[in-house]
């Protein structure tokens, strides 16, 4: 027997399309303010404006639904309009990963079939490097701060562009389904692989993570009153879609340019950032900079992502009154999966635990924790295996690579290559990548664990733990650590630490490394990420 419910005709059905995220806040905060750096603030309304003279003039050079705009700046009010505009128009847009080699970025644009690209001035050298070879290009439009002159070839000036379009365009409804961005992931293997996002995706990650942020307990919340600044790229999983979230909720957004430490603390202190997110190795930079030491930091909430959040160093941001916690997620995932929730009772160390927890499942996500035969495994808070998982907004595929999509979606679920336990509360603790774990003497080493557990000693200003090939255990693990400027320690300093914590029965005793290396810097992804590859292969023994 047919559903009668299904039959019911809908007097309109209401497409979950990103332009609606901008109903409310054009009603309710259309004087709240956009900062790009000291050179730009508008307001809500002025940014409606802009969003339709972005629309006319992409139009004007010959953009239509389905073709693709890339852009390639760094994070600013032109980044959030054409976040809006581009898939608003029904076109996709495509976040270039600036800080990829030229060859990759060429080999990005090639495999997305770029139609047009954004590109700000401070890239046309390398541009320079790669147009002869770009395939599908066919316009190029200039960013820039200041007025300079217009290369070769180039259709305009993106302010002279948008100073002689309209404002009204119609932005027109069509089906939830259709693409809205895409990029390319950034890993240490192989070429980039492309995820892609549409709409309705996009629409119900921001609703859900607006849910989670709202919701969370007496740290971490993101309400109205808060001034919210990425330091996480707007290239990277659209900035963690809060751009997305923040023009829904109305707040007052700043936007940094490039990333300098001085500039980010400058802004903080100036706009009363109170709101952002970064990778570790950021918010370790910002504390230990020359400006950063004496900064008054105090009631900054910062979520952690792109890699777990080390123990030291949420101590050390607490220590200054920051509210920092752990996110999870990953470019497939358009990335929120989960977040930390602490609340703000319980002595330092209590905090510290909770807040680096992977954390709780934000709306709509469900995880699962799995051995090699896709079984569940108990959710004791200490079995570990992969983590599985299913949301409204995973990437359906790599773009033109349905190998490796079928691979990411075996047996219907996502497969996230982290291994993790959940605890009974559903509480997510990462411990480490399939591909970084330390397999030793028969037992699985969490590298994550280890780097916490070091990061703790009072002289360790970051620390990686890689597993090194070994004839007699299957892998050792070498831990390379960074000390702090005018701080010492030596190798002995550094392993007790986790001898102790292995007399005490907290890690197994294989744990221990017998070799520390003492380094300058750690080895880095594009995106400043731990790039464990590199470094095995640079100790032999990858
Ligand atoms: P990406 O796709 O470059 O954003 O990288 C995603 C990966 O970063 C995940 O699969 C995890 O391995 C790692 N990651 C992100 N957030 C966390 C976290 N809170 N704890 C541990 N690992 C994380």
């Amino acid at each position: 027997m047919s559903n009668p419910a299904f039959a019911a005709p809908s007097a309109y059905a209401y497409p979950l399309l990103l332009k609606q995220l901008l109903h409310t806040p054009l009603a309710t905060a259309a004087d709240q303010e956009i900062v790009y750096r000291d050179r730009c603030r508008y307001t809500y309304r002025d940014f409606r404006q802009r969003l339709g003279r972005l629309a006319s003039a992409l139009a004007a050079r010959g953009v239509v639904p389905g073709q693709t705009v890339a852009v390639m700046d760094w994070d600013s009010h032109r980044y959030l309009e054409a976040f809006f505009a581009v898939p608003m128009m029904g076109a996709v847009l495509q976040t270039v990963n600036v800080r990829l080699a030229p060859e990759q970025i060429l080999y990005t644009l090639n495999h997305a079939r770029a139609d047009l690209l954004l590109v700000n001035g401070e890239f046309l050298p390398l541009l320079a490097a790669i147009r002869d070879q770009l395939e599908t290009v066919r316009g190029f439009i200039l960013i820039a701060d200041d007025p300079a002159a217009l290369p070769a070839g180039f259709a305009g000036e993106y302010e002279a562009l948008l100073a002689a379009a309209r404002d009204d365009y119609d932005f027109p409804d069509f089906d939830e389904n259709t693409r809205a961005t895409t990029f390319y992931t950034t890993g240490t293997t192989g070429l980039p692989k492309g995820v892609y996002f549409s709409h309705r995706q996009l629409v119900l990650h921001t609703l859900a993570t607006a849910a989670a942020l709202g919701t969370a307990p007496d740290s971490g919340r993101l309400d109205r009153g808060d001034v919210y600044m990425p330091i996480t790229p707007m290239f990277h999983v659209h900035a963690w879609g809060i751009p997305y979230v923040a023009t829904l909720l109305g707040i007052k957004q700043v936007y940094p340019g490039r990333y300098e430490p001085d500039t980010l603390l400058r802004l903080i202190a100036a706009e009363q950032v109170s709101f952002s997110h970064c990778v570790p190795t950021i918010l370790q930079m910002l504390l230990t900079s020359p400006a950063g030491q004496s900064a008054d930091l105090a009631g900054w909430k910062v979520v952690i992502g792109g890699a777990a959040l080390p123990k030291g160093l949420a101590a050390a941001a607490l220590e200054r009154g920051i509210d920092v916690f752990a996110g999870y997620g990953m470019s497939e995932t358009c990335p929120i999966l989960t977040l930390a929730r602490a609340g703000s009772a319980g002595d330092a160390a209590a905090q510290v635990e909770a807040r680096v927890k992977t954390g709780q499942p934000i709306p709509l996500v469900e995880l699962r924790t799995v051995d090699e035969d896709l079984r569940d495994l108990p959710r004791d808070g200490r079995t570990a295996g992969e983590v599985l998982v299913r949301a409204p907004w995973l990437t359906q595929g790599y773009l033109d690579n349905p190998e490796a999509g079928a691979a990411l979606w075996a047996g219907g679920y996502l497969h996230t290559g982290d291994i993790g336990s959940l605890d009974a509360g559903g509480t997510l603790q990462i411990t480490d990548r399939l591909k970084d774990v330390i397999k030793t003497g028969g037992e699985w080493i969490s590298s994550l664990e280890l780097e916490s557990l070091i990061s703790q000693h009072p002289a360790v200003a970051e620390v990686a733990v890689i597993g090194l090939r070994d004839a007699k255990w299957g892998e050792r693990p070498l831990a390379l650590v960074v000390l702090k400027s005018g701080s010492s320690a030596d190798a002995g300093a550094i392993r007790q630490v986790v001898q102790a914590a292995a007399e005490a029965g907290r890690i197994s005793r294989y744990a221990v490394p017998e070799r520390v290396d003492f380094v300058a810097a750690l080895a880095r992804t594009s995106v400043g990420k731990l790039n464990k590859k590199a470094m095995r292969e640079a100790a032999g023994g990858g």
